[in-house]
């Protein structure tokens, strides 16, 4: 039996808790099937916390953040915590669960499923076969970046201020990410900025091409502008491997990618740092999607980008890369099954056309695990 792994649940808010649900289910699945076990703790997040606790994320949820194997996060935010000061908003917590695990890459795949080709909003020759990754920047430039605030001018005006700004080693430590996962993918990595009208982007572009001819010459590299990459996604996405970008690009991006998919309900992500000492990598992985108030609680969310997400956690934290695919080919099996939440639901599916639960999806997966697994 393997040696069990610290895992950190953060279910968080709104639908959160219910798809996290369905990662218990299967943790539970693998324990009995699989003898792989985790030591799950289960913390508060987000607008739960803020309740709670009195703050999006507690210092002793942040030690235990910090002593894990890998975290793994629902959503936050809704709002109810719309008029919490700024400092305090849910999604301080995120930020600073990636602030403070150093995680510099967010990996997000945009991958189309077969069985989902015909729920893309975009044609199916365009997206049937979409196997790319967005590599976004996750803890530099203008979500950080000093000074920032909102100050009011002697006129009585107000400024906001946000300060978009990278250094050499931040933009090396993440193209090189970028380059040594398109290794061992298609080997192509599209680098992403706004060089034409951003000093920061100009300094991107230089720094990527340094590293690309020092250490990565063998893989293909090229260079878009951000607005370019935003058009060029929903036109021909295949064209891409591996993009890399800052962290208000990335955000975009790889949210316009997520339409190629059909759905943000299927995508995952995971937030990786640097190797430290022992070897260990902070991991923190969670769905692309937000907390989706408008249907929180009514069981109608989609669980697959956070089971993806934890499937993800299995590849890259744990090294269980058979356990992974397991996850991913039963998704396969329930989408070909024709198990549909409301967003894959087909556009123009017939009204009413029956649709599962979240906890109907969560139960077809297991059921898929079970037949793959006998
Ligand atoms: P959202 O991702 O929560 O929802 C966008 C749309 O997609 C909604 O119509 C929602 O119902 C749908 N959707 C999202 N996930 C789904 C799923 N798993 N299954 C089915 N449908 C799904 O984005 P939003 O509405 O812009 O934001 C809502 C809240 O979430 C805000 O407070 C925002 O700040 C927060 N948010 C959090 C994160 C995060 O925790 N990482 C990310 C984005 C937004």
């Amino acid at each position: 039996m393997a040696s069990n792994k610290k895992l950190l649940m953060l279910p968080g808010d709104g639908i959160g808790p219910e798809v996290m649900g369905e990662v218990r289910r299967v943790v539970d699945w693998m324990d009995k099937r699989r003898a792989v076990s985790f030591d799950v703790e289960e913390r508060l997040v987000g607008g739960a916390a803020i309740d709670a606790e009195g703050g999006p994320v507690s210092d002793s949820t942040m030690e235990k953040a910090l002593a894990a194997d890998a975290v793994l996060l629902g959503a936050v935010g809704g709002p109810k915590w719309d008029e919490v000061p700024f400092e305090l908003k849910p999604e301080r917590g995120l930020l600073r669960l990636r602030k403070d695990l150093e995680l510099f890459a967010n990996l997000r795949p945009a991958l189309c499923f077969d069985a989902l080709v015909e729920a893309s909003t975009l044609k199916p020759e365009v997206v049937s076969g979409l196997d790319i990754v967005i590599v976004r920047e996750l803890t530099g430039g203008v979500y950080f970046g000093e000074p920032r605030g909102i100050e009011t001018l002697p006129d009585g005006t107000r400024r906001g201020i946000n300060t978009q700004v990278y250094t050499t080693p931040e933009i090396h430590r993440v193209a090189r990410v970028a380059f040594e996962l398109a290794r061992k993918r298609n080997n192509r990595v599209c680098s992403v900025e706004k060089c034409n009208v951003m000093e920061s982007g100009v300094l991107w572009r230089e720094e990527v091409t340094k590293l690309h001819a020092d250490e990565f010459a063998d893989v293909e590299l090229s260079h878009m502008l951000a607005d370019n990459c935003a058009m060029q996604l929903v036109r021909a996405p295949k064209q891409f491997d591996v993009i890399v970008t800052d962290n208000l690009f990335g955000d975009m991006l790889s949210d316009a990618a997520a339409m190629a998919t059909g759905s943000l309900g299927m995508l995952p992500s995971a937030s990786l740092g640097a190797t430290d000492a022992t070897g260990r990598i902070p991991a923190l992985y969670e769905p692309v999607h937000g907390s989706a108030p408008d249907i929180a609680g009514q069981g109608k969310a989609n669980p697959l980008a956070t089971l993806l997400s934890f499937a993800m956690m299995l590849r890259y934290s744990f090294d269980l890369g058979d356990d992974a695919d397991l996850i991913e080919q039963a998704v396969q099996d329930v989408l070909a099954a024709g198990n549909r939440t409301g967003d894959i639901a087909a556009p123009g599916a017939a009204p009413g056309a029956a649709t599962v639960s979240t906890e109907q999806m969560g139960g077809a997966l297991l059921a898929a695990l079970d037949r793959r697994a006998a």
